[in-house]
């Protein structure tokens, strides 16, 4: 089979998703007359639509509230945020290059543009209880008159909670440290900042406290970590130097990271030329260290090569290494049986491992890929139509499309071994064609393929395309249940009701100071300088959830433009 027709194949397979949905959609409505209400099957009484629950308010949340057709389902929103914030520009609120109001959308505006009626309620949700299909909620309104505690029943629930910061339970972090996860935290950073600043100019201070409290440290060399230290260094250089001038030569901002290089999920370039221009900048790197305590004078940290043990003073830490499960979702995989996993689990149509009717996305879950080898003897059962025991390459082929949609690491490791035509599978081990292949050659072939297994980044991007994702197999629910469009199932009979869960990905940006970035584009394109700076700024701006923050935004790095960031303590 030729190259171009094999990916022809491959691409139209995965790319009927998107169509087909719309197809879907649009039979959805026109069958019930862009219809609001649905009647059951006796044409008689309306059926009482299916109850959807929504936890959280963030990405995931927000971009399934948006695609969801609120005509079918009665949907409630419960989470303790009444707003969608933009977290890709948190670093830049915490030195006030954006305003915090300028990256949150209140939930209310959102919905109101939704035609439907969705139901807001500002509370936390404190148990999920998937065995009565309810979940326990609790207000976090100070001063409540009443009672701030309820339970909503649901057919379907969607879990959007999002995670917490990992600590690693390393003593002090939760005491001595500031996160930086939601708007408050940059808040909280912007105010300390400042403070650490005005402490240092008292009279009444030595060289040493003011060397002690100007001593900023960054404990994370991810992408959050690296752009925190940059905003600060240009907002020292930018501004704080001009304005507290007697000390100027005392401000010292160090990065500390347990691996070996920083921003290590980027491209090598990207990780060196970061290294690099921080070196340059006077920011301190610190790689090969592990903090192991914090207390509200120093922190100390070990290195790891010498073991070696070292505490210094600081004014303030920012700790930014990663995150982990919050408590509601721990309680929860413990009463589903997930007890050994670190994550919420689910499968590639992003339903929760063990439970019915719950659907997670977002940070607070992972999806868990089937591995090909597993079903390798059902596969290969159901190609040998004529059970012969071999497959032929037409057989192979028939059940191809299936496997690329099912177990999308072959699709991974095809492209990584350069294969475009998969008969090359078959060649034996002398580099000869077979005609027919039989199930140890079957095997060997796709032996390798499992190694290609990725498990996908905690980013909004991943969050976004899921929420995306699951509101459309919600509209086209009933649909799919009469004509499924998903894969094959190979080990059971039928196909399955949706098309699985796929990643794009659209690249990823590191800013680095000095209007300089960095930015991974699809294609493994890198990109480092000024330019790509300004491809920062034309991204974040279009991607901002309303015409209003995009003012907001694009009038707040206009404003730092002219008149620098704004350093007073309010
Ligand atoms: P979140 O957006 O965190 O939303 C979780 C929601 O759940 C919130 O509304 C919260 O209030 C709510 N909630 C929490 N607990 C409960 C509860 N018990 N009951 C009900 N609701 C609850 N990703 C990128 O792709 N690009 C970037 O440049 C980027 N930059 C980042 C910078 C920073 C500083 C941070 C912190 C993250 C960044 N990310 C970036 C990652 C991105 O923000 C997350 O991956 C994304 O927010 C995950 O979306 P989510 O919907 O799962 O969770
Ligand atoms: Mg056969």
């Amino acid at each position: 089979m030729a190259a171009s027709s094999f990916f022809n194949r491959v691409s139209k397979a995965l790319n009927s998703s998107p169509s087909s949905y719309k197809l879907v959609l649009l039979c959805t409505l026109t069958l019930s007359g862009g219809g609001v209400v649905a009647y059951s099957e006796s044409q008689s009484e309306p059926h009482r639509k299916k109850k959807v629950v929504v936890l959280g308010t963030g990405w995931a949340a927000t971009s399934f509230l948006k695609d969801l057709d609120v005509s079918i389902y009665d949907v409630q929103v419960v989470s303790p945020r009444n707003y969608f914030a933009f977290t890709p520009l948190l670093p830049s609120v915490t030195c006030g290059t954006v305003e915090a109001r300028s990256i949150v959308e209140p939930v209310r505006n959102i919905i109101k543009k939704r035609k439907g009626e969705i139901k807001f309620w500002e509370a936390e949700c404190v148990k999920i209880d998937a065995a009565n299909k309810k979940v326990s909620c609790r207000s976090n309104i100070d001063n409540l008159v009443g009672s701030g505690e309820f339970s909503l029943d649901y057919d379907l629930l969607v879990v959007a909670v999002g995670a917490q910061v990992n600590t690693f339970n390393t003593p002090g972090v939760k005491e001595n440290c500031h996160f930086l996860k939601d708007v408050e935290d940059a808040q909280k950073i912007r105010l300390s900042v400042i403070d650490c600043f005005e402490k240092a100019v008292l009279p009444s201070q030595s060289e040493e406290d003011q060397r002690s409290n100007l001593h900023f440290v960054v404990v994370g060399g991810g992408p959050t970590g690296v752009e925190f230290a940059a905003e600060l260094h240009d907002y020292v250089q930018e501004d704080l130097i001009q304005l507290y001038p007697t000390v100027k030569d005392l401000v010292k901002i160090t990065l500390i990271q347990s691996g070996d290089h920083i921003l290590n999920m980027f491209d090598e370039r990207i990780s060196s030329f970061a290294e690099k221009k921080f070196t340059r900048d006077g920011i301190e790197v610190q790689t090969g260290c592990r903090v192991v305590n914090v207390n509200d004078k120093e922190i100390t940290m070990k290195v790891k090569s010498t073991g070696e043990v070292c505490s210094v003073p600081h004014g303030l830490i920012v700790w930014s290494t990663g995150i982990s499960t919050i408590p509601v979702i721990r309680d929860f995989m413990e009463e589903i049986g997930q007890t050994k996993r670190h994550v919420l689990a689910t499968d590639e149509w992003l339903r929760v491992k063990g439970c019915e009717a719950v659907y997670a996305v977002g940070d607070c879950s992972t999806i868990v890929q089937r591995k090909i080898m597993d079903d390798v003897l059902a596969i290969f059962e159901t190609a040998d139509k004529d059970n012969s025991g071999t497959l032929t390459v037409e057989e192979f082929q028939d059940v191809m499309d299936d496997i690329l949609l099912r177990y999308p690491q072959v699709e991974h490791y095809l492209k990584k071994q350069h294969i475009y035509d998969f008969t090359m599978l078959w060649k034996d081990s002398q580099g000869n064609e077979r005609k027919e292949i039989d199930i140890e050659g079957f095997k060997l072939a796709l032996s390798q393929a499992d190694s290609q297994m990725k498990t996908l980044p905690a980013t909004a991007q991943v969050a976004a395309q899921q929420g995306t994702y699951l509101a459309r197999c919600f509209n086209s629910m009933d649909h799919c249940e009469q004509h499924p469009e998903g894969p094959r199932r190979f080990t059971g009979s039928g196909h399955h009701r949706f098309l699985p869960f796929r990643y794009k990905h659209f690249g990823q940006f590191a800013p680095l100071g000095g209007e300089q970035a960095a930015a991974e584009l699809p294609g493994d394109w890198v990109s480092i300088g000024h330019s790509t700076q300004w491809l920062w700024y034309s991204v974040y701006a279009s991607k901002q959830v309303s015409w209003r923050t995009r003012y907001l935004v694009v009038s707040d790095w206009a404003r730092r433009f002219v008149f620098g960031r704004d350093s007073s303590r309010v």
